[in-house]
């Protein structure tokens, strides 16, 4: 026996999630349907609002309603220092700590020759062009995640940026090997970037 063709296509969506099989997108579906009306509504509109809504930043590629971001527009901000993290979500684990106050780069993605992923597959190009038409930028910081990815995309910007005078610094790793800096909490951030050690 097939579903009805509403929750096929519902079951259907689920399985376009990361981590969700057809088994979990049929439960989703399920639970879906015992929602109130006006929650799953919400969350229908959320789901268009946020997509609809938010681009990223031209210049950091971050998520942001206006562009530039609010971070890149904020002349307060240090503007010598770029902190490289693989997702936007890792611009709000550092914003979290209130600490850091220099600027940021997000990759979305890290190097990985298994997936086929090259430099021209994440967000470094514009890195690129943005340490050489702004000069104030003296030193990135590379926050990519604790794992052989992120410490080879870290190696890669080493050997890119060096040759042109930006200094590349790796956070010092009071993070366990293996974890996400979305992970980390605050005080394990704060440790880790102010003993940052030069690539
Ligand atoms: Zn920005």
């Amino acid at each position: 026996m097939q579903y009805p063709e509403p929750i096929a296509q519902l079951i259907d969506s689920y399985t376009k999630l990361p981590g969700i099989g057809q088994k979990s997108a049929t439960r989703l579906a399920f639970f879906t349907l015992g929602m109130d009306e006006e929650d799953v509504t919400g969350f229908a509109q959320a789901l268009i609002a946020a997509k609809r809504d938010l681009h990223f930043c031209s210049i950091c590629g971050n998520i942001t309603e206006s562009d530039p971001c609010v971070i890149c527009a904020d002349p307060t901000r240090d503007q010598t220092e770029v902190l490289v993290v693989e997702q936007a979500k890792d611009v709000m684990a550092m914003e979290n700590t209130r600490e850091y106050h220099g600027l940021y780069h997000v990759l979305h993605g890290v190097l990985s020759p298994l997936e086929g992923k090259g430099p021209d597959d994440i967000n470094i190009a514009s890195l690129v062009t943005r340490l050489q038409t702004n000069e104030a930028i003296t030193e990135v910081i590379v926050a990519t995640n604790a794992n052989s990815e992120g410490e080879a995309t870290a190696m890669y910007l080493s050997r890119l940026l060096k040759p042109a005078g930006i200094k590349v610094t790796r956070l010092a790793h009071g993070l366990a090997v293996g974890s996400d800096i979305d992970y980390a909490d605050e005080m394990t951030l704060i440790k880790a970037v102010e003993g940052r050690t030069e690539l």
